[in-house]
């Protein structure tokens, strides 16, 4: 009987590490840059710097890449609990230097990546000397159905020569380079032929950012490109020739589990929230803890963030395990992402006018967590996939089974 829920002690240890410096390093400088207004760019800068020297000092480094990269060498069940602690302070993944959009990019390049492309771009990265990002979503056609892709990638002798708009760009202004999806075939076999990736560095004559795009959380560094003739060399191709569907679909499965492990950690911080106030607050003759309508809440999160816990360790164990993980990742990113938005709406709810002010973090991470539901596949889409999958499993073998997680049960 192999399923076994307990860390060995190496790992517990770990996690302690983790969430012993989140709480004691991350969270204070957080609460500095948070509370002293005056405190300018530079000072910022320093600041952020010196978590991810501190960081890396302590061995807290790249949990997700291989120990010759610098990494932890972990698996993605292991990961799993590293980044639900990290994710428990806002600046938490970006010290341990696994945040998005670098993360699912150093997946990529690790895996697609030449030998040259690698020491140029993935060195970098795993340094902490460069950021990147990571551009595929264009305003014109819909960001869910990457067949319709218009930027142009056309090749002209030794170079590609692209032209394009993208925007919805995270990191695009603090990037040094680029991972650009562009159609390249004109009447490919398979519609999902029709991509190709390039590194584009940034900045290069032809790639614009025209502007930053002001979200509901506010202006984040998510920037709109006007591509113009920017030409990239051959060599600059990241897989082959029309893969740009495959490699983005390789590269959204772990990420897409990174960000449920991080969702995780904002939605216990939210249920915390949720039960420390309902013991504080008194109305109508008892604590908020002692109703029945308050109580459902707290029983409905708990009940809801237990299962997505469940569902992103067995997912990771699937990864992990070599085996298919498409769906699992897909229920689990579709389930993660609409259990954070009703964890923390239950929060707010929860805290009254308290929970709707930014006098806590509930308002924030509300605004924050609206735009997991369509990002990174939006629901539907994954609804879709998951009923497609459900439905060939019962045509393949007159039982749904396969498609509820394979399980032994
Ligand atoms: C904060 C943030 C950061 C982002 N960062 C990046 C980034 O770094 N790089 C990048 O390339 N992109 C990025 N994006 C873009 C993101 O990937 C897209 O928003 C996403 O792919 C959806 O595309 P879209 O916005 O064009 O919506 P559309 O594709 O137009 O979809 C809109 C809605 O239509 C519905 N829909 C679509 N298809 C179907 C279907 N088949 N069945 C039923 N309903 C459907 C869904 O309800 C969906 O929400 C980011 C977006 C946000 C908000």
């Amino acid at each position: 009987m192999s399923i076994d829920f307990t860390l060995s002690p190496e790992l517990e240890e770990l996690r302690m590490r983790v969430r012993d410096f989140i709480t004691t390093v991350v969270a204070p400088a957080e609460a500095q840059i948070k509370n002293e207004a005056d405190l300018d760019r530079a000072e910022y800068i320093h600041l952020l710097l010196d978590l991810r020297r501190q960081a890396h000092d302590l061995g807290l480094w790249l949990p997700h890449m291989p120990e010759e990269w610098g990494g932890m060498g972990l698996g993605h069940v292991e990961l799993a609990m590293v980044q639900a602690e990290a994710a428990k302070a806002y600046y938490g993944p970006f010290a341990l230097n696994c945040m998005a959009p670098d993360e699912g990019n150093m997946h990529t390049l690790l895996h697609w990546g030449t030998d040259e492309q690698k020491e140029r771009y993935l060195r970098p990265l795993c340094e902490g000397t460069a950021m990147s990002c990571f551009a595929m979503t264009e305003p014109e056609v819909a960001g869910s159905d990457p067949t319709l892709i218009r930027t142009t990638a056309v090749q002209d002798g030794d170079e590609w020569v692209i032209n394009g708009h993208k925007w919805f760009i995270s990191n695009a202004r603090r990037a040094s380079f680029a991972i650009l999806i562009a159609r390249t075939e004109d009447n490919p076999d398979l519609p999902q032929a029709a991509n190709t990736a390039f590194l584009v560095d940034v900045p290069s004559e032809g790639w614009e950012r025209v502007r930053e795009i002001e979200t509901m959380h506010g202006g984040t560094g998510h920037s709109e490109i006007v591509i113009e003739d920017l030409r990239v060399p051959a060599a600059h191709m990241l897989g082959g020739r029309g893969h740009g569907h495959m490699l983005g679909q390789y590269r959204l499965g772990p990420a897409r589990l990174a960000h449920c492990m991080r969702w995780i950690a904002q939605a216990e911080t939210a249920l915390d929230m949720m039960v420390e106030r309902s013991l504080e607050r008194f109305s109508h003759g008892s604590i908020l803890a002692e109703k029945q309508g308050i109580q459902w809440m707290i029983a409905d999160s708990t009940m809801e963030l237990y299962q997505a816990k469940l569902m992103v360790l067995h997912a990771a164990y699937r990864i992990d395990h070599r085996l298919d993980f498409k769906s699992e990742v897909s229920m689990a990113k579709h389930f993660v992402a609409n259990m954070l938005n009703r964890v923390i709406d239950r929060s707010i709810q929860v805290h009254g006018a308290l929970g709707y002010s930014t006098d806590t973090p509930l308002a924030h991470m509300y605004q924050h967590a609206r735009w997991a539901r369509f990002a990174d596949g939006a629901d539907e889409v994954h609804q879709m996939r998951i009923a497609q999958r459900t439905i060939a499993a019962f045509r393949d073998e007159r039982s749904t089974k396969r498609a509820t997680g394979d399980l032994p049960i």
